[in-house]
């Protein structure tokens, strides 16, 4: 068996949705297919629950309207009637006893919801043998909310006793991102999970490989709405795909490899626009990437601390530090330190400011937003100097073959 994994861009309307069947119907295997939310349909979820938990019914109302509107739309460009052959969820409701990230993960996961039930009753009607799975019953979660820990064991169990199923369809429909708590609330694993779900997939089943089908040729050496000139790389090994997905690039959900690498199923990435394309392979295997990579992560915030007693920080404070970041959801993507400080570069979300209220009780903090951090990976030199020019470098960090510059915008 293989795993597919369809992302919101490759499903996002009905063109997208016949061409998922036809990858689908020329697969040949019995088939885990994974998909995320159709287009930006997360996004739109996520305002309306922020209107929601506002009391702002009325943007609330709008949002859902027009993804609703959306949703029918396509469906009815698939032939498929709306009501009778799908039934979509009624306008959410927001439960004001609840935390926000407990309603987030009940009005969100809507988007996943109603994108595999689109897909799986049009693959149904083209011929194609195919199960709808509801995966809050399926991947067992914690209470996390928005972050989600799976129950890798329960899960596992649950999933590989539906896909054993004597009378089982060739093909499986579920969706990616969500799960769900065992008292039956739906959780979500974090922003672009569905990566991770397809890796989950794949380990629990054993599959013959993973693949991801997106809008990219393959994996690129950098950002090509960025960088001139990419080149494609045809295969890396699961080392350098968690170097690559920890230092931002966008191809793969960082979370992604370990499933995999724990027994060694390769990944591909693959173009939705032509599935007969090799695309890339992550494996345990590959020649060593020969073309500099570029890795640009966004929306970053260094954080500077100076123990307030002037204390050696690296020898007596780490573990505080580092419980802080860690009780507060913070991404690290860079650590330096010197005798008595210690900076981090995290991702800037709702969590950084309450950290730095709590660091702040013992260290004298210090931060600068707005930053990115480019990392180069196969430097040399003069690509380094090409890099650092004319530009406002906050802080670098440089080996032998990889650098690191936080870079104010
Ligand atoms: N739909 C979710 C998101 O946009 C999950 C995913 O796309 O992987 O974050
Ligand atoms: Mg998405």
């Amino acid at each position: 068996m293989k795993v597919y994994k369809f992302g919101g861009a490759s499903v996002k309307n009905a063109e997208g949705v016949r061409n998922l069947k036809e990858i689908v119907a020329h697969a040949g295997d019995d088939l885990m297919v994974v998909i995320s939310a159709m287009g930006k349909t997360t996004n739109a979820l996520e305002r309306l629950v922020e209107a929601l938990s506002k009391h702002d019914e009325q943007t609330a109302e709008n949002e859902w309207l027009a993804l609703l509107d959306s949703h029918v739309h396509t469906a009815m460009q698939l032939g498929l009637r709306p009501n009778e052959d799908i039934r979509f969820p009624m306008m959410p409701e927001y439960d004001h006893t609840c935390s926000y990230d407990h309603n987030y993960d009940q009005i969100v996961s809507l988007g996943e919801i109603m994108s595999t039930q689109i897909v799986a009753v049009f693959l149904l009607k083209s011929g194609i043998p195919t199960e709808w799975w509801n995966m809050p019953k399926l991947l067992r979660t914690d209470a996390t909310y928005r972050e989600a820990q799976v129950d890798m064991l329960t899960s596992a169990q649950v999933i590989r006793a539906g896909w054993d199923r004597p009378n089982r369809p060739k093909v499986v429909v579920a969706q990616g991102f969500i799960g769900g708590t065992a008292d039956g609330y739906r959780t979500t694993l974090g922003r672009e999970g569905s990566d991770y779900t397809a890796a989950l997939m794949g380990n629990f089943l054993d599959a013959e490989s993973v693949t991801i089908w997106k809008d990219v040729p393959g994996i690129l050496n950098a950002d090509p709405r960025l960088v001139a000139n990419t080149v494609k790389i045809d295969r890396l090994t699961y080392y350098d795909a968690v170097e690559l997905a920890y230092s931002g690039a966008q191809v793969i959900h960082p979370k992604t490899i370990r499933p995999l690498e724990n027994k060694s199923i390769p990944l591909y990435v693959k173009p939705f626009g032509d599935y007969t394309a090799p695309g890339s392979v992550i494996a345990a295997e590959a020649d060593p990437i020969n073309v500099p990579v570029y890795i640009w992560r966004t929306n970053q915030v260094l954080i500077t601390l100076r123990a307030k007693d002037f204390s050696f920080v690296l020898e007596e404070s780490l573990t505080h530090i580092f419980n802080i970041i860690h009780q507060n959801r913070l991404k690290v993507s860079l650590i330096q330190s010197s005798a008595v400080t210690i900076s981090v570069c995290v991702d800037n979300s709702r969590f950084v400011q309450p950290a730095i209220e709590q660091l702040k009780e013992a260290y004298r903090v210090v931060w600068n937003k707005g930053l990115s951090l480019l990392t180069i990976r196969g430097t040399s030199h003069e690509i380094l100097q090409r890099e650092q020019e004319g530009r406002d470098i906050m802080l670098s960090q440089i080996t032998r073959r990889t650098a690191k510059l936080v870079i104010k915008d």
